[in-house]
């Protein structure tokens, strides 16, 4: 039964319902029409016994039938018995009872052993003491026949309705699932040939296989896309980390075969602590950024005073970034604060390092009518107008030479994504050599 289909089974079941249906109505016009039939045949027997009743007389002593006394008319024997019970007049069928005693006016069944009778007795007085019985005698009609009738049409017309219905049924049912088949064969495809950009695509509705298919959509919808993050990750991390990984590898080279003194060595050793750094930073913003994008890393909104949370960020960090701090009183706003401390950690680690050599960062928190403002400013060497829609796309850096030194060209690509999360935006205003100013614009709450 498990492994049936579920169209065959409503396809059964109907059938079966249909089956008790159709049985339960032939049962009902069975017996009624059977009632009709008796009572049909008891008016028959009654009004021919009285209308052989009228034609009796004692004329004489002497018992008398007038012509229009009818001894089997009909199908309806009358017989004439005297007041002892003996047969005066007419015929007994074969196999009746001979012995079946008399009941005045009453019709009933007398069963023989082959036959079933209607019996109906009625009095006939001739004076007090004398008179004769009257019998009609009727062969109760083959039911029989109507059942065998009824039987061979139903034999006939059974299977042929059940067939009808059961393709019928079927038909309708697979018109019904074929959503359903839809979404398996989508799922099958994906699963074959790996493709992720195949949909459902339901038209329109709201019903169980729409919703289901929806879902699907959704569901294919987030597997792709973090398919190809992971793609991605995985091409952006491999060219990523080739150049740390070939610098390290030929400083090991020199450095085992042209390393003599501990200076050099030295040398080589810090050089590739550094490149190693540099790995290990991209590989952390690497699965930042994946996990952001991914949706892996999930937020948590706290409702927060700006001012407050963004002052103890910037009282974390070394002096020698010399922070000057602003921040106007009671802005708040729901923020992550795991991720809004990431994002402002980059942009005062970009200033630092885009910054003049003994340079200042500003950090301000302020608010206009719908947004808490924090902006994050240096009088570095500033980002080319050219350039400056760019910075946002990941691992894209402006002066290679400068950020790669410890840069992975992805800290303002996770900074986009944070203020998207948040909801907000980020602007920038920037000239060459004069500095930058990058500015998170947070819907505020009251
Ligand atoms: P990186 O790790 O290289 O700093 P980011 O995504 O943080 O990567 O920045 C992308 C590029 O934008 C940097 O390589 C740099 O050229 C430029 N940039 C970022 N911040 C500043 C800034 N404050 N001043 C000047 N240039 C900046």
């Amino acid at each position: 039964m498990k492994n049936i289909s579920i169209k065959v089974k409503i396809t059964m079941w109907y059938l079966l319902l249909m089956a008790i249906m159709v049985i339960m109505a032939l049962g009902f016009i069975f017996a009624v029409s059977s009632s009709v039939v008796t009572q049909t045949a008891m008016n028959r027997i009654s009004s021919t016994v009285r209308g052989n009743l009228s034609q009796i007389d004692f004329i004489d002593g002497k018992l008398s039938l007038s012509e229009d006394f009818h001894f089997y008319q009909n199908g309806i024997y009358t017989l004439v018995y005297s007041k002892n019970e003996a047969l005066l007049a007419g015929q007994i069928p074969v196999n009746f009872t001979e012995n079946e005693g008399f009941e005045n006016g009453l019709t009933r069944i007398v069963s023989t052993e082959d036959d079933e009778y209607y019996v109906m007795d009625l009095w006939r007085p001739f004076d007090w003491e004398n008179g004769v019985w009257v019998r009609g005698l009727m062969e109760v009609p083959q039911d029989q026949m109507m059942l065998k009738n009824l039987i061979t049409v139903i034999g006939i017309a059974m299977p042929a309705f059940i067939l009808i219905a059961t393709i019928g049924g079927y038909w309708i049912a697979k018109r019904a699932f074929k959503p359903l088949e839809d979404i398996i064969s989508t799922a099958k495809s994906i699963n074959e040939a790996s493709d992720l950009s195949a949909r459902i695509e339901i038209p329109n509705g709201n019903n169980e296989f729409t919703r289901l298919a929806k879902t699907f959509d959704e569901m294919f919808n987030r597997l792709e896309k973090s398919f190809e993050a992971e793609k991605q990750f995985t091409s952006d991390a491999s060219h990523e980390l080739r150049t740390p990984i070939s610098v390290i590898k030929s400083a090991c080279e020199y450095g085992l075969k042209y390393d003599e003194t501990a200076e050099e060595r030295q040398e080589t050793l810090s050089m590739i602590q550094r490149q190693s750094d540099k790995m290990s930073g991209i590989v952390s913003q690497l699965l930042n950024m994946t996990r952001l994008e991914q949706g892996t890393e999930k937020a948590s909104f706290v409702k927060t005073d700006i001012g407050l949370f963004v002052k103890s960020i910037c009282d974390e960090q070394t002096d020698d970034k010399n922070i000057i701090f602003n921040a106007e009183e009671n802005i708040m706003a729901s923020v992550d604060k795991t991720m809004i401390l990431r994002l402002i950690q980059n942009l005062i680690d970009n200033a630092a390092k885009y910054g003049s050599k003994d340079g200042h960062i500003w950090v301000t928190v302020s608010a206009d009518e719908k947004n808490a403002l924090i902006s994050v400013k240096d009088d570095g060497i500033g980002i080319d107008k050219s350039e400056q829609s760019k910075i946002w796309q990941r691992f894209y850096q402006v002066d290679s030479s400068r950020s790669a030194a410890s840069g992975s060209g992805l800290g303002l690509s996770i900074v986009k994504k944070i203020a998207e999360i948040h909801k907000g935006y980020m602007t920038l205003e920037s000239e060459p050599f004069k500095g930058s100013n990058f500015t998170f614009h947070l819907p505020k709450e009251k």
